[in-house]
């Protein structure tokens, strides 16, 4: 039997200005998703923040008047792209099957002799040695059990759930606290008059367990590429919301053409209170490996899932029925004037270290 391990850095996109400026360090920071300082929302708080009530999510203003001598930085995307996707090869680099849960989560799927408390800690120690930024590692029999094991003990944090403790900690965890409990899902269970994920286990014991139709085959290459990201709180900006399905293209698109591959479907996932959880997807013609395409065709596909602004809360992006092209064969003039942008681009992000080069509507997303 295989056992998760769940990998979630803590306070990610502060934690990573505080690595960068270490005069940051251990103080109240927030990241803004702008530049305008007291215009703009919270979209990461470091620890000495949020011990101070401020959060993500929050406008700037209320965090400035909680704590007029806040630190504020403008998140940077890119930055926090190459982090996530240098730990990414470091977890990878263990050889058992991982997958991306969001741009600072990581699920690995543990079998054989391996102890997994040894293996979490020494993942600790790796991400801690190499971005000086920290990671709560949580360990478990199923996918939801160890994410939820990875918040037992934050920050820092290292924690199993084992039949040992199985009872008393789904005992003490309200149901909204369980990861995916947002929006309908959590409301239709919090009616059901459920209130702790132990009254759910009891109603419910399948729900914790792993199912064992997915398991983790490695070498079968990627069935699909992908990548979500949860907003803080639920937008209805377009502008925000076009800038994350961009900034998730091109995340895609680096990936297929690291591989080696292209995808003929395009998958788009979009959820928030109004709407539910919504995927649609489209199989086109021509496999693409570029992210501005991924772009045009979810923006395509996501058209026919919300006419007017719904608010959103999470977006993902997803390439699917891939095939192994690194480089397409350009059709038209200015698809091989795109071709020759991409292979700049990469051989740019492959010496520099990725995110070096993004497109600059990226720089909005949040
Ligand atoms: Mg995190």
């Amino acid at each position: 039997m295989s056992v998760f391990l769940h990998v979630d850095m803590d306070a990610f996109f502060a934690s990573i200005e505080q690595a960068v400026n270490p005069r940051l360090k251990g103080k109240p920071l927030v990241v803004g998703s702008r530049g305008k300082r007291m215009h703009t929302v919270v979209c990461a708080a470091s620890y000495a923040a949020k011990a101070l009530g401020i959060h993500s999510g929050m406008s700037s203003r209320e965090a400035f008047l909680i704590c007029p001598n806040l630190e504020f930085v403008k998140a940077d995307q890119a930055k926090y792209i190459w982090t996530s996707e240098r730990i990414l090869e470091i977890l990878q680099g263990y050889g058992f099957p991982l997958s991306y849960a969001s741009i600072d989560e990581f699920q690995m799927e543990l079998f054989g002799k391996v102890n997994p408390l040894d293996l979490g800690r020494i993942i600790k120690e790796r991400i801690y040695a190499d971005f000086n930024i920290t990671a709560s590692v949580g360990i478990a029999e199923s996918r939801i059990l160890a994410k939820l094991a990875s918040k037992l003990d934050k920050p820092d944090g290292l924690s199993l759930i084992d039949a040992s403790n199985f009872k008393d900690v789904l005992s003490r965890t309200c149901l909204d606290e369980l990861p995916g409990m947002g929006g309908k899902t959590g409301a239709g269970l919090i009616k059901t008059g459920l209130k702790t994920c132990w009254d759910l286990y009891l109603n419910l014991p399948g729900f914790f367990k792993e199912d064992d139709k997915n398991p983790g085959k490695s070498d079968e290459g990627p069935k699909s590429v992908g990548h979500s990201y949860t907003l803080p709180d639920a937008r209805t900006n377009p502008q925000v919301i076009l800038a994350w399905i961009r900034l998730l293209s091109e995340m895609v698109s680096s990936r297929l053409r690291r591989q080696g591959l292209a995808g003929f479907t395009v998958a788009v996932r979009l959820a928030g209170p109004l709407i539910g959880d919504f995927c649609l997807q489209k199989t086109y013609k021509t496999p693409t490996n570029d992210g501005y395409e991924i772009y045009k065709r979810a923006v395509q596909i996501s058209s026919k899932i919300a006419s007017k602004t719904p608010r959103i809360r999470l977006i993902g992006i997803t390439c699917s029925g891939l095939s192994f092209n690194a480089y397409l064969n350009p059709l038209f003039k200015e698809d091989a004037r795109r071709e020759g942008l991409l292979r700049a681009l990469d051989s740019i992000n492959n010496r520099y270290g990725d995110g070096s080069i993004y497109p600059a509507v990226t720089a909005l997303a949040r």
